[in-house]
Protein backbone atom coordinates (compact mmCIF):
# COMPACT_ATOMS: atom_id res chain seq x y z
CA UNK A 1 0.00 0.00 0.00
CA UNK A 2 1.51 3.66 -0.39
CA UNK A 3 2.05 5.93 2.20
CA UNK A 4 2.18 9.68 2.39
CA UNK A 5 5.21 11.53 1.95
CA UNK A 6 4.53 13.68 5.05
CA UNK A 7 3.90 12.70 8.58
CA UNK A 8 6.44 11.47 11.55
CA UNK A 9 9.05 9.01 10.58
CA UNK A 10 7.31 5.10 11.73
CA UNK A 11 10.36 3.19 13.19
CA UNK A 12 8.41 -0.10 12.83
CA UNK A 13 8.70 0.33 8.78
CA UNK A 14 10.35 -2.36 7.39
CA UNK A 15 13.63 -0.75 6.15
CA UNK A 16 14.12 0.15 9.89
CA UNK A 17 14.02 -2.99 10.78
CA UNK A 18 16.25 -4.46 8.32
CA UNK A 19 18.33 -1.59 9.62
CA UNK A 20 18.65 -2.78 13.06
CA UNK A 21 19.22 -6.79 11.77
CA UNK A 22 15.59 -7.74 12.66
CA UNK A 23 14.47 -8.82 9.51
CA UNK A 24 17.28 -10.73 6.69
CA UNK A 25 18.35 -8.58 3.80
CA UNK A 26 21.16 -9.51 1.07
CA UNK A 27 23.62 -6.63 1.55
CA UNK A 28 25.58 -5.37 -1.53
CA UNK A 29 27.08 -2.03 0.93
CA UNK A 30 27.33 -1.30 3.70
CA UNK A 31 28.94 2.02 5.00
CA UNK A 32 28.78 5.17 8.06
CA UNK A 33 25.72 6.28 5.58
CA UNK A 34 23.92 3.69 3.72
CA UNK A 35 23.05 0.47 3.61
CA UNK A 36 21.76 -1.48 0.23
CA UNK A 37 20.55 -4.50 -0.42
CA UNK A 38 18.54 -6.45 -3.45
CA UNK A 39 15.46 -5.78 -3.65
CA UNK A 40 12.98 -9.09 -2.65
CA UNK A 41 10.68 -8.52 -5.67
CA UNK A 42 13.30 -7.61 -8.24
CA UNK A 43 11.86 -5.54 -11.54
CA UNK A 44 15.10 -5.81 -13.85
CA UNK A 45 18.12 -8.56 -13.35
CA UNK A 46 19.91 -5.99 -10.92
CA UNK A 47 17.86 -4.36 -8.36
CA UNK A 48 19.05 -2.52 -5.36
CA UNK A 49 17.54 -0.34 -3.03
CA UNK A 50 20.15 2.08 -0.86
CA UNK A 51 19.01 3.34 1.91
CA UNK A 52 20.64 6.23 4.28
CA UNK A 53 20.52 4.78 8.14
CA UNK A 54 19.15 8.02 9.51
CA UNK A 55 15.57 8.43 10.02
CA UNK A 56 14.20 10.14 7.03
CA UNK A 57 10.83 8.95 4.80
CA UNK A 58 11.64 10.69 1.25
CA UNK A 59 14.24 13.27 -0.28
CA UNK A 60 12.61 15.93 0.52
CA UNK A 61 12.39 15.35 3.71
CA UNK A 62 16.08 14.10 4.21
CA UNK A 63 17.43 17.26 1.88
CA UNK A 64 15.91 19.80 3.94
CA UNK A 65 17.01 18.18 7.56
CA UNK A 66 20.12 15.90 6.65
CA UNK A 67 23.52 17.03 7.78
CA UNK A 68 25.87 17.85 5.20
CA UNK A 69 28.22 14.48 6.00
CA UNK A 70 25.16 12.23 6.15
CA UNK A 71 23.91 13.46 2.43
CA UNK A 72 27.20 13.46 1.12
CA UNK A 73 27.92 9.89 2.28
CA UNK A 74 24.52 8.69 1.10
CA UNK A 75 24.94 9.72 -2.26
CA UNK A 76 28.47 9.04 -2.62
CA UNK A 77 27.41 5.04 -1.17
CA UNK A 78 24.96 5.26 -5.05
CA UNK A 79 27.47 6.00 -6.74
CA UNK A 80 29.91 3.29 -4.99
CA UNK A 81 27.20 0.86 -5.21
CA UNK A 82 26.60 1.52 -8.98
CA UNK A 83 30.37 1.07 -9.51
CA UNK A 84 30.64 -1.93 -7.55
CA UNK A 85 27.96 -3.81 -9.19
CA UNK A 86 30.04 -3.29 -12.56
CA UNK A 87 26.90 -1.00 -13.83
CA UNK A 88 29.24 2.14 -14.96
CA UNK A 89 29.53 1.12 -18.27
CA UNK A 90 26.43 -0.48 -19.42
CA UNK A 91 24.08 2.12 -17.92
CA UNK A 92 21.75 1.90 -14.83
CA UNK A 93 18.94 3.82 -13.45
CA UNK A 94 17.95 5.18 -9.99
CA UNK A 95 14.53 5.89 -8.77
CA UNK A 96 13.42 7.65 -5.80
CA UNK A 97 9.53 7.40 -4.68
CA UNK A 98 7.68 9.88 -2.59
CA UNK A 99 4.48 9.35 -1.46
CA UNK A 100 0.79 8.70 -2.99
CA UNK A 101 1.74 9.69 -6.73
CA UNK A 102 4.72 7.78 -6.63
CA UNK A 103 3.41 4.81 -4.97
CA UNK A 104 6.08 5.20 -2.45
CA UNK A 105 5.29 1.89 -0.17
CA UNK A 106 8.22 1.55 2.66
CA UNK A 107 8.24 5.13 4.43
CA UNK A 108 12.44 5.21 4.51
CA UNK A 109 14.04 6.86 2.00
CA UNK A 110 15.09 4.72 -0.63
CA UNK A 111 17.03 4.75 -3.89
CA UNK A 112 16.01 1.63 -6.17
CA UNK A 113 19.14 1.18 -8.97
CA UNK A 114 18.04 -1.37 -11.50
CA UNK A 115 20.38 -2.08 -14.40
CA UNK A 116 21.17 -5.26 -16.03
CA UNK A 117 19.36 -5.04 -19.23
CA UNK A 118 18.01 -2.08 -21.69
CA UNK A 119 15.27 -0.68 -19.30
CA UNK A 120 13.22 0.58 -21.77
CA UNK A 121 11.27 4.18 -21.70
CA UNK A 122 11.71 6.25 -18.24
CA UNK A 123 8.00 6.03 -17.35
CA UNK A 124 4.60 3.72 -18.10
CA UNK A 125 2.32 6.94 -20.27
P1 LIG B 1 8.71 1.80 -3.00
O1 LIG B 1 7.44 1.50 -3.72
O2 LIG B 1 8.45 2.19 -1.55
O3 LIG B 1 9.58 2.76 -3.73
O4 LIG B 1 9.54 0.44 -3.01
C1 LIG B 1 9.67 -0.41 -1.92
C2 LIG B 1 10.48 -1.60 -2.38
O5 LIG B 1 10.83 -2.37 -1.25
C3 LIG B 1 9.73 -2.56 -3.32
O6 LIG B 1 10.44 -2.66 -4.55
C4 LIG B 1 9.68 -3.88 -2.56
O7 LIG B 1 9.83 -5.01 -3.38
C5 LIG B 1 10.83 -3.72 -1.57
N1 LIG B 1 10.65 -4.46 -0.33
C6 LIG B 1 9.54 -4.48 0.45
N2 LIG B 1 9.74 -5.25 1.54
C7 LIG B 1 11.01 -5.72 1.44
C8 LIG B 1 11.80 -6.57 2.28
O8 LIG B 1 11.38 -7.05 3.32
N3 LIG B 1 13.07 -6.83 1.85
C9 LIG B 1 13.57 -6.32 0.70
N4 LIG B 1 14.82 -6.63 0.39
N5 LIG B 1 12.86 -5.51 -0.10
C10 LIG B 1 11.59 -5.21 0.26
Amino acid sequence: MAVAATGDYDDSNIFARILRGEIPSKRVHEDDWAIAFHDINPQAPVHVLVIPRGRWRSWADFSAGGSDAEIAGFVRAVGTVARALGLEAPGYRLLANAGLDAHQEVPHLHVHLFGGKPLGPMLVR
